[in-house]
C-alpha cells in the first residue's frame, strides 16, 4: 500500500463542541502522520472551490454558509492507504447511518453537521491539500518510533 497524503477538516461543528482533540487523537492513535495542522474561518472563495463538486446541488449554499460561519482545524494526515482509512474511521455522510466507533457514528446526528470532511480519492486529496495549505506548511519529519511502525 503506498504512503499517501489526505486532507481533513474539523468543521464549524466540532470545533464549536469542543471535540478537536477527541477527533485528533482518533488519528494519532491509529498511527498516522500529522503533516500539516491549522485552524482558520475559511473564506467564501475558498469554501466554494473546496465544495465546488457540488456547486448545483440544492444544499450547496447553507454548506458554504456554515463551513464559514467559525473555525475549521485544516490538517493533512500522512500514512499507508491513508485517504480510504480516513474516510472509514469518519463513517458514512449520514450520521444515522455511519457505524458506531466512526466519528460520525459516535458523534453526528445530522448531515448538515456531520463534524469532519475527508478526501474521497487520490485526486482530491491532491487538490485539497493545494488549496488549503502552502507547500511551506507541509512538514517533513520522521517520528522517533519510525522503524516500529514499518518493520
Ligand atoms: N451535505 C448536506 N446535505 C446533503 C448532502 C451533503 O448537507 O444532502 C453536506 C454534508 O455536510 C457533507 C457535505 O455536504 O459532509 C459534502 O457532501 P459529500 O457527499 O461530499 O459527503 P462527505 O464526503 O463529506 O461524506
Ligand atoms: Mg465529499
Amino acid at each position: 500500500m503506498d504512503v499517501e497524503r489526505t486532507f481533513l477538516a474539523i468543521k464549524p461543528d466540532g470545533v464549536q463542541r469542543g471535540l478537536v482533540g477527541e477527533i485528533l487523537a482518533r488519528f494519532e492513535r491509529k498511527g498516522f502522520k500529522l503533516v500539516a495542522l491549522k485552524q482558520l474561518i475559511p473564506s467564501k472563495e475558498l469554501a466554494e472551490q473546496h465544495y465546488g463538486v457540488h456547486k448545483e446541488r440544492p444544499f450547496f449554499e447553507g454548506l458554504v454558509h456554515f463551513i464559514t460561519s467559525g473555525p475549521v482545524v485544516a490538517m493533512v494526515w500522512e500514512g499507508e492507504g491513508v485517504i480510504a482509512s480516513a474516510r472509514k474511521i469518519i463513517g458514512s455522510t449520514k450520521p444515522l447511518e455511519a457505524d458506531p466507533g466512526t466519528i460520525r457514528g459516535d458523534l453526528a446526528i445530522n448531515i448538515g453537521r456531520n463534524v469532519i470532511h475527508g478526501s474521497d480519492g487520490p485526486e482530491t486529496a491532491a487538490f485539497e491539500i493545494g488549496l488549503w495549505f502552502s507547500s511551506s506548511e507541509l512538514i517533513d519529519w520522521r517520528p522517533s518510533d519510525y522503524a516500529w511502525r514499518v518493520e
